[in-house]
């Protein structure tokens, strides 16, 4: 349990929990305590990526690959609206929600081990 973990009105797309606001990798994003979902921004997440692995070995992430994202893409959990599955790096073959509308990104558990994030970096 994260100590500085802020419960916030919106609600987990993957399992429906309540989300909290966290600071992670020095921003602020959105954490279902749950079950390790995160939602963020685009900026966020480069800002994320880049600090986890660097300018120049970003792309190693990219080494696992993930399966292509099929079937249906979750309501976002700020506004409710149909997400849908965008690429979040060229790097890499990883296709994540996210919401047009509030430019949030949600990453399940599995795609943020993908992506080689955590809503707790280790490294704090
Ligand atoms: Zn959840
Ligand atoms: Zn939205």
């Amino acid at each position: 349990m994260n100590e500085s973990a802020i419960l916030t009105g919106c609600v987990c797309p993957g399992c429906g929990a309540a989300l909290y606001e966290v600071v992670s990798y020095e921003t602020t994003i959105l954490s279902c305590l749950s079950c390790g979902g995160l939602a963020a921004s685009r900026a966020q997440v480069e800002a994320m990526l880049t600090r986890r692995w660097g300018e120049t070995t970003r792309g190693a992430a990219g080494a696992r690959r993930a399966a292509p994202r099929v079937g249906r893409t979750p309501a976002c959990p700020r506004c409710g609206a149909g997400m849908e599955a965008t690429p979040i790096d060229p790097a890499l073959a990883l296709h994540v929600d996210w919401c047009a509308r509030c430019d949030l990104v949600w990453f399940e558990r599995d795609e943020l081990a993908v992506l080689g994030l955590s809503a707790e970096p280790a490294d704090s």
